[in-house]
């Protein structure tokens, strides 16, 4: 039987457009509010037509030290030009990046997922560390 993990990619997003680039502070401080920024396509563009376009990114932080991560967000990318006119027609097509806050009291690790509705599942991680 088949593991959904056997799934999902991945690369180096300066060379693979699918990779969710995460971009924040490498060192924050204990309980403060900051800020991480998550995209897919910012080295090489992907395409965002009602054909071929990125669903949603995920994002889950495991903390130090714990088994399981927690989940931060996730974000539902619902516009891709299509309308009553048929696809690519509403002008209107949500651009897949997203900003986050939020605070921990522990380092560890970001683990971000998207999803592209033809060329599947991709994830990347970022470590933070606390002060
Ligand atoms: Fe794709």
């Amino acid at each position: 039987m088949n593991s959904i993990k056997e799934f999902f990619q991945s690369a180096d997003w300066k060379k693979e457009k699918h990779v969710p680039v995460i971009e924040g502070p490498d060192k924050v401080k204990k309980g403060k509010i900051f800020q991480i920024k998550i995209g897919v396509g910012k080295e090489i563009a992907h395409p965002n037509t009602t054909e071929h376009h990125i669903r949603w990114i995920e994002i889950y932080f495991l903390a130090q030290g714990e088994k399981f991560p927690y989940q931060l967000g996730k974000f539902d990318f619902t516009s891709h030009g299509e309308s009553t006119q048929g696809p690519d027609t509403s002008g209107v097509y949500t651009h897949p990046e997203i900003v986050l806050s939020f605070k921990t009291d522990k380092a560890g690790v970001i683990l971000a997922g998207s999803y592209c509705n033809i060329h599947g599942l991709w994830e990347s991680a970022k470590g933070i560390e606390v002060e």
